[in-house]
């Protein structure tokens, strides 16, 4: 294959599936790990601990995230208090 044939392949390429980094649960703020349920809100994906917390994610966003898309858990309002 030619150079620019192979840059014209790497422009057409389709976009990737969005991708979730959030390391905890929007909903319940437990830890996520690569084999939870992805939830996409609003075009970004996000994880979520269970699909039981995907699901209500996903029925109220509003109530998880802030307009920006930020996780509201996510930014240290409420961290568990230490031992
Ligand atoms: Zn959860
Ligand atoms: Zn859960």
């Amino acid at each position: 294959m030619l150079p620019w044939m192979l840059a014209l392949a790497c422009l057409a390429a389709p976009p990737a599936a969005p991708v979730a980094e959030n390391p905890a649960c929007p909903g319940c703020g437990s830890v996520v790990s690569e084999k939870s349920p992805t939830v996409v809100v609003k075009g970004k994906a996000y994880r979520a601990c269970c699909k039981h917390c995907a699901a209500m994610i996903a029925k109220d966003p509003d109530k998880y995230f802030e307009k920006d898309g930020t996780p509201k858990n996510a930014k240290g309002g409420k961290q568990p208090a230490k031992p």
